[in-house]
C-alpha cells in the first residue's frame, strides 16, 4: 500500500519537472513486424540517470537483430532500439555528477554496469553480468529523447561532428577493440571480412595499428570503399574464394569476422596463417560455425570473441577521430524511414552506415 502511495506522489510531482512529457520514437512491438513511429510517454529519471535530447542515432545491424529477435537472449517488446545515440544532456536525475546539462554525450550499447564486480574493476566492464544494454534491455536512441546512466555515457569532444560520433559509438568502438584484441602489430596482414558499418572502420583501425589490410565483401562498391579507406588488397567473396586469395598472400596474421554469415567466419578461419588469430565479432542469427580441431591445434590458432568496447576505448576512438585519423562514411535519413533503412542495410544497399538525424 505504501508503495502505491509513494508512486502516486511521484506521479504528481515529477511530470512538472520533466523537460518533456512525450516524444516520438521508433518502437518494436513484435519481432519481424515493421517498427512503428509513435509518441511515447517520457519517464521520470531515477538516481544516476540523465535525459538526452537525441541529435543523431546510427543504425547498427545489431538493431536489426534486436527487432527480429534473432539471438538466444531476446529483448522484451515493446522497446526502442538504438545504441549509437548522440545528443545533448537536458535533465539530470538525482545524484548525477559525471555530466552536466548541455554536455554532448554518446549512449553506447553498454548502458549500465555494476562498477564493482571482478570484470568491472579489471577493465572488462563489457563482461559485467549486471549490465544493461541501450536499445535492448533499456530503451535506446531511436527517439527524440533517451534516458541513460550518467556514469556510462561518454562525452563527445567539441570537434567531433555528432553525425560522425553516432557510428563511432558502436561500429567504431567495437572494431577499435577488436583490433586491440587481435593484437595487430606493424606489418601484420589483417583480413577484414565484411565492409559494412563495422568493417569500414575496422580497416582504418587495423591500418592505424600498423597492419596491412585485406578487405573481403560480396559487393564491389564496398570493396572500392575499402581501397579508399586504406585496404591494400580486396577480395570479392561472391566471385573468388577468399581463403585461396588470402593464402596466396601468405595467410592472415589476424582475421576479423564482421560479416553476418557463418560461412564468412569459416572462410576467415581458413584464411589464417599458422599462429594466427580469428576474432569473432558479427552475431548472425544462425549461431553456429564448423571449425576443425586438428588444424586449430597443430597450427596454434587463437579464436577470441570481442564484444563492443569500454568507455575508455570509446574515448580513444573519439580522440583519434578528433585528430583527423579516421573517416566515418555515413548517409543521413529521417527516423520516419526506419523500416526502409533496415531493408537497405539487409540488402547491402548502404555504403557503410545510416544515421538518423533527429
Ligand atoms: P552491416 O550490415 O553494415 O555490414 C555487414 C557487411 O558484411 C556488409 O558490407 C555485407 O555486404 C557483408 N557481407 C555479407 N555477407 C558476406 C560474406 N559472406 N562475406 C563477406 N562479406 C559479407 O553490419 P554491421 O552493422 O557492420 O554489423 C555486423 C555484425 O556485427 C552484425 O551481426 C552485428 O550484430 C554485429 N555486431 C557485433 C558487435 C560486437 O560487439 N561483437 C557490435 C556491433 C555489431
Ligand atoms: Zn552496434
Ligand atoms: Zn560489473
Amino acid at each position: 500500500m505504501s508503495t502505491t502511495v509513494a508512486h502516486a506522489d511521484a506521479e504528481q510531482e515529477q511530470p512538472a519537472e520533466m523537460v518533456v512529457q512525450t516524444y516520438r520514437a521508433a518502437v518494436v512491438h513484435e519481432f519481424r513486424v515493421p517498427l512503428s513511429i509513435e509518441d511515447v510517454p517520457a519517464v521520470a529519471l531515477a538516481a544516476g540517470q540523465v535525459r538526452v535530447k537525441v541529435e543523431a542515432s546510427g543504425l547498427c545491424h545489431t538493431d536489426i537483430h534486436a527487432a527480429h529477435g534473432d539471438w538466444p537472449v531476446r529483448p522484451t517488446p515493446p522497446f526502442v532500439p538504438g545504441h549509437e545515440g548522440v545528443g545533448i544532456v537536458v535533465e539530470l536525475g538525482p545524484g548525477v555528477t559525471e555530466v552536466a546539462v548541455g554536455d554532448r554525450v554518446a549512449m553506447p550499447w553498454l548502458g549500465y554496469a555494476c562498477g564493482t564486480c571482478d570484470h568491472c574493476v579489471s577493465g572488462w566492464e563489457t563482461l559485467c553480468l549486471e549490465q544493461q544494454n541501450m536499445g535492448y534491455s533499456i530503451d535506446g536512441g531511436f527517439g527524440e529523447y533517451a534516458v541513460a546512466y550518467g556514469r556510462y555515457v561518454v562525452k563527445v569532444p567539441e570537434d567531433v561532428d555528432p553525425l560522425d560520433a553516432a557510428p563511432l559509438t558502436c561500429a567504431g568502438v567495437t572494431t577499435y577493440k577488436a583490433v586491440k584484441v587481435a593484437g595487430t602489430r606493424s606489418s601484420d596482414l589483417v583480413a577484414v571480412f565484411g565492409v559494412g558499418g563495422l568493417g569500414h572502420l575496422a580497416i582504418q583501425y587495423a591500418a592505424i595499428a600498423g597492419g596491412r589490410v585485406i578487405a573481403v565483401d560480396i559487393h564491389e562498391e564496398k570493396l572500392e570503399l575499402a581501397r579508399e579507406l586504406g585496404a591494400e588488397f580486396t577480395v570479392n567473396a561472391a566471385k573468388e574464394d577468399p581463403v585461396e586469395a588470402i593464402q596466396r598472400l601468405g595467410g592472415a596474421d589476424q582475421a576479423i569476422a564482421l560479416a553476418v554469415s557463418p560461412r564468412a567466419f569459416e572462410q576467415a578461419y581458413g584464411s589464417l596463417r599458422r599462429g594466427g588469430t580469428l576474432v569473432f565479432v558479427a552475431l548472425p542469427a544462425d549461431n553456429e560455425v564448423k571449425l576443425p580441431i586438428f588444424e586449430t591445434v597443430l597450427n596454434g590458432i587463437t579464436i577470441v570473441g570481442s564484444i563492443v568496447g569500454t568507455r575508455t576505448d570509446l574515448r580513444e576512438v573519439f580522440e583519434l577521430h578528433a585528430a583527423g585519423k579516421t573517416r566515418v562514411i555515413r548517409e543521413t535519413r529521417s527516423l520516419d524511414d526506419v523500416n526502409e533503412a533496415i531493408a537497405d542495410v539487409e540488402a547491402g544497399r548502404v555504403a557503410a552506415r545510416i544515421v538518423f538525424e533527429l
